[in-house]
């Protein structure tokens, strides 16, 4: 059985997905660990229903369904995918800050958990089965395949870790295991030529985890599987230890907020912490794109709004000292809070919040500007550089 990892007190523990957000901007990575309110996305948890219901699918014991027997599998499926469908919802409606959550969405986790499906019975030779077809002898092979299944990857120093999804034997004609593939369920875009160079280096960190952990290993590949299509890519190169080393070394926790890297692909990408940090807006203030974007954050003073119709009026602010005060320039626009936007506004008030709000991708392409089941809608708490943080 292969070595996954030795527990260890909890000490700093770098995973993959931590190390490239600190790879974009430093601050975003020590914000994400300030314990400030976590977003929920609708994405992200239709990713979890998929793995979860996939993984369900290889741990339950099927030994009461005949050799034979078929016509069983797509309802089973549906049935955990279902079950976990559920228990994700009640976690994202329970999540303060979260957007709104997609019923449309469940067709396409079924697409998704199909896919992943394909994929492993690909892996054993297999290719367009009716899912129907697929016989409880069968599905026993599929499983037997699994060596490990959604576990902790964790060096033997406990510094370096990660989520592993599948750790599937490589088998020969005759059925002896020649390898080990480390599969990452993929339901994100798929690649267009090659993996994207963040999810390249994540799946070969697990590669050699595997590698330092267990020293009589078999060769080992590791591949992303995405559900949408049910390709397969590989990842190679170097072995990535060192580096994720001296990742760990930088990444340690400090009281101090660390370094910002603002800029297009920081900011202007994804960030959850922008109400939190005083560098976004200083950027586009300074390069004039502040509020010029069709969904544009906006840091400002609710002046008025009604709560039945959700329209009010605000005053967008600009940055001043380093973005972490925020002055009122008294250009005031028409808003209209609905749905999820209007919620979480109501929120931020009963909260007795008293100054400015952040608000994230505000639609402003209409005379109103819309803040939706999308936006973030946040108190403005921006945390000051040099300073010592205390978590809340
Ligand atoms: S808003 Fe920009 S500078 Fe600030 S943490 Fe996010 S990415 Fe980094």
């Amino acid at each position: 059985m292969a070595d996954v990892g030795n527990s260890q007190t909890r000490q700093h523990m770098l995973s993959p997905s931590a190390w490239n957000r600190y790879e974009t901007c430093p601050r975003m990575y020590w914000l994400s660990r300030q314990k400030l309110p976590r977003k929920a996305g609708m994405a992200a948890s239709l990713g979890t229903v998929v793995h979860a219901s996939i993984e369900d699918l290889l741990l339950t014991d099927y030994s009461h369904i005949g050799n034979d027997q078929d016509n069983w599998l797509p309802r089973e499926g549906e049935r955990l995918l279902k079950e976990r469908w559920e228990e994700e919802k009640e976690i994202f409606m329970n999540t303060p800050r979260r957007p709104m959550w997609k019923e449309e969405k469940w067709k396409e986790a079924k697409r998704h958990q199909k896919g992943g499906i394909i994929m492993l019975l690909d892996h054993i030779g297999i290719q367009g089965l009716d899912h129907d077809r697929i016989t409880g002898a069968l599905w026993r092979k599929v499983q037997k395949h699994a060596i490990a299944v959604e576990g902790e990857l964790k060096t033997r120093n406990g510094r370096l870790m990660g989520r592993l999804d599948l750790l599937l034997a490589d088998v020969d004609s005759d059925g002896n295991m020649v390898g080990w593939l480390v599969a990452d369920l993929k339901t994100g875009r798929t690649p267009d030529r090659e993996l994207k160079s963040e999810v390249n280096r994540q799946l070969r960190l697990y590669r050699d985890i595997l590698l330092d952990n267990n020293e009589d290993h078999p060769p080992v590949r590791t591949e992303g599987w995405y559900t949408l299509n049910s390709s397969k890519w590989p990842a190679i190169g170097d072995n990535v230890l060192e580096q994720a080393y001296q990742a760990w070394e930088k990444t340690q926790p400090t009281a101090i907020p660390m370094q910002p890297t603002p800029g297009p692909h920081s900011c202007g990408g994804f960030c959850d912490w922008k109400a939190w940090c005083p560098h976004w807006w200083n950027w586009r203030f300074e390069n004039g794109t502040l509020h010029k974007d069709d969904f544009s954050d906006a840091v400002v003073l609710l002046h008025e709004f009604d709560s039945n119709s959700g329209s009010a009026v605000i005053e967008l602010c600009e940055p001043f000292e380093d973005g972490i005060r925020a002055i009122p320039t008294g250009v005031k626009k028409s808003a209209r809070f609905d749905g999820r936007g209007k919620e979480a506004l109501q929120e931020v008030l009963d909260s007795e919040h008293q100054g400015p709000l952040f608000l994230g991708s505000i639609m402003t392409t209409q005379n109103a500007w819309r803040i939706g089941h999308w936006c973030d809608v946040l108190p403005w708490k921006p945390i000051p550089d040099d300073i010592e943080y205390q978590k809340q």
